[in-house]
């Protein structure tokens, strides 16, 4: 006897995958799942038309398993056109892993997990992300080699925070003088919001060049540390989204553009280091424009992260990421430009010279 029949009107009208909001032609999505270690994760291939899936692996306490879904869907489809807009031969993927990375992250998981990645082959190839260290890919690489963002003394680049941080501080710069009619950050109110891994070191640029930095975190003991280290203020208001600034840096996770915070900033540029910082990029992109709010495309200044890690499969060294990362300043330029000639928004702008490069290559594969 069949006993658990799904009930017609039980089914979601929403098809589980195919039919997420976030999904977007993407090839592959793994659910990983093992009893032993309690490891709950998805993997997501968004594209690997120019190069293997590559992007790093998040480990959140997600209120339920479609918000993870969605999140590994948004993030993977961001890494196709991060790698597409920075040249790199890559495809986006993204992995994520259901749980608290304080409390349920053990090696038994981080290792269950590596060899969920081994079995794709190199087809999906991983990094670090929110909640994960150099140290949990060193794990990683303990059952695959199909992972970058390990320790610079067992043959890696080492943590990518640090070159996410300073790609995040150049296309800041850019959008600064596109907005401001110079690059110079001294003096302006800047606020970033989280300062994990990328904030701190973008506060470090931000103070170093004299910028009026602001601090935001939902942990306490970080604010204090990163506070009296650089002499940043500590923001103790309730809505950061109303306060008046020069620039918002969101460097937490993302979405946080949104319909409730999109008409209250007050905010000329955002350029931070979050993933998928308009919650929806059509409609938010088109606020932010009309209200002459120049945004720098998240995934075109968090790049310097995936710059630092691809050095790793192509052999070259820190001079060259550095180049890289600092080219971020011209194609951030060159994209608020294309955007105000085409009187398209920025995030438009920059998906249609990534999607370019993609279809020039499927055209050359097809010939
Ligand atoms: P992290 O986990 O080290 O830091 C995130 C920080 O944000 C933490 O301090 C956390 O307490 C804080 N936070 C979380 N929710 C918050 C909220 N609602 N308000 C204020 N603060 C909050 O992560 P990270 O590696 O610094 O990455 C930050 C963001 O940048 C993420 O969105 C990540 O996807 C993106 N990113 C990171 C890299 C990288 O190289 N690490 C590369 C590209 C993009």
């Amino acid at each position: 006897m069949i006993t658990d029949v799904i009930n017609p009107k039980d089914i979601k009208k929403v098809d589980p995958v195919f039919g997420q909001l976030s999904f977007d032609n993407h090839e592959q999505v793994v659910f990983c799942n093992d009893k032993d270690t309690g490891l709950k994760a998805i993997i997501g291939i968004h594209s690997t038309v120019l190069g293997p899936a590559l992007g790093g692996t998040r480990m959140w306490q997600y209120n339920n398993e479609w918000e993870a879904l969605n999140d590994v869907l948004r993030l993977s489809r961001g890494m196709t056109f991060k790698s597409a807009i920075t040249g790199l031969n890559l495809g986006g993927g993204k992995a994520v892993i259901i749980g608290d990375a304080k409390t349920q992250k053990t090696p038994e998981l981080m290792k269950k997990f590596g060899e969920y990645v081994h079995s794709l082959s190199g087809k999906y190839i991983t990094a670090e992300d929110v909640g994960m260290e150099t140290a949990d890919m060193d794990l990683v690489r303990e059952v695959t080699p199909y992972v970058t963002g390990i320790s610079e003394s067992k043959g890696g680049a080492g943590n990518p925070s640090p070159i996410t941080a300073y790609g995040v501080y150049m296309g800041m710069k850019a959008a600064a003088k596109y907005k401001f009619g110079a690059d110079i950050l001294e003096d302006k109110k800047v606020f970033v919001q989280g300062i994990g891994h990328v904030g701190e070191a973008l506060v470090e640029h931000l103070v170093n060049e004299g910028a009026n930095v602001v601090v935001a975190d939902i942990n306490e003991a970080r604010l204090e540390e990163v506070s009296s280290k650089y002499g940043a203020s500590i923001y103790t208001g309730n809505d950061i989204y109303s306060e008046s600034m020069d620039i918002y840096a969101p460097c937490a996770l993302g979405a946080t553009i949104n319909d409730d915070t999109v008409y209250k900033l007050k905010a000329q540029v955002i350029a931070g280091a979050a993933n998928n910082q308009l919650a929806e990029e059509i409609k938010h992109g088109a606020i932010l424009q009309k209200r002459g709010i120049v945004y720098a495309p998240d995934f075109l200044i968090n790049a310097g992260g995936i710059i630092n890690v691809y050095a790793e499969l192509e052999n070259y060294g820190k001079q060259e990421i550095i180049r890289k990362t600092e080219n971020i300043y011209n194609t951030t330029l060159q994209i608020l430009e294309k955007a105000k000639d085409n009187h398209i928004t920025t995030h438009q702008a920059a998906l249609d010279i990534a999607n370019e490069r993609i279809e020039a290559r499927k055209k050359e594969a097809s010939k």
